[in-house]
């Protein structure tokens, strides 16, 4: 349930060296954020691939999200690197109702990139205020990300994709940003991983779907 027992009353609350305890003396916050992270394949790919950017997964299923931190827990005990390292520290998950709780994890403009991979349909159209991406709910990811952050959307379902690019550039925070252009300016990386890296999107591509892809920036000050 979204017993607000369940939710940190702030981010200042979340003790986040439990989270990421080889940070434990850094002034680091989660900079990545998956919002309905599923089986935290993205994650989990981009973790090794930027070690200093503090991850965190969002997923509301309880099983799924105990899944994702024993998966985590388990690659950090038994990945090791050349160098030493600690491996997979910097990722991390919360069990939460994202479409509520956002704002009780990110503190303002803390985020350089959001997620929002292959999120759930809801098709029929009086379920469409159910959907993640909506006008208020905007008003909480431009808060939570900092000027020059960058919200990733990608879906199978071609409605959907319309929908979020159509609401988040009416936005007056969010400017569209194509593809070519994040890849020019070093995204690629993330870029391949939104596509590939899920549980959804390899399902997706085992059953030979179409992948929509919309990138954003979130701009320092809104259109007039
Ligand atoms: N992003 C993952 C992927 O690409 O494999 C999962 C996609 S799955 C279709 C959508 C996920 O969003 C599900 O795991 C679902 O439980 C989760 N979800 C739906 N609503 C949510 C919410 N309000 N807060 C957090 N997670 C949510």
């Amino acid at each position: 349930s979204d017993h607000s027992l369940d939710y940190p009353s702030s981010p200042q609350n979340i003790n986040w060296a439990t989270h990421y305890p080889a940070y434990a003396n850094t002034e680091k916050l989660p900079e990545f954020a998956d919002v309905g992270c599923g089986f935290g394949g993205l994650l989990i790919t981009l973790a090794p691939l930027f070690p200093d950017t503090l991850m965190l997964g969002m997923e509301i299923r309880v099983q799924v999200s105990q899944y994702v931190q024993d998966r985590i827990s388990a690659l950090r005990v038994t990945t090791t690197s050349d160098d030493s390292s600690p491996h997979y520290q910097n990722v991390s998950i919360v069990r939460a109702n994202a479409m509520k709780f956002l704002p009780n994890y990110f503190t303002k403009h803390s985020l350089s990139s959001l997620f929002f991979l292959f999120p759930d349909p809801h098709f029929k159209s009086r379920k469409h205020k159910a959907r993640i991406i909506s006008p208020t709910l905007l008003a909480e990811y431009a808060y939570a990300l900092r000027p020059g952050g960058i919200v990733y959307t990608i879906t199978d379902v071609k409605d959907l994709h319309e929908w979020m690019k159509s609401h988040l550039e009416a936005f007056p925070l969010f400017e569209s940003v194509d593809e070519e252009a994040l890849r020019a300016e070093g995204k690629g990386l993330i870029i391949d991983a939104v596509y590939t890296s899920t549980e959804e999107g390899k399902k997706v591509e085992r059953n030979g779907g179409d992948k929509w892809f919309a990138g954003f920036r979130r701009i320092e000050v809104a259109r007039q």
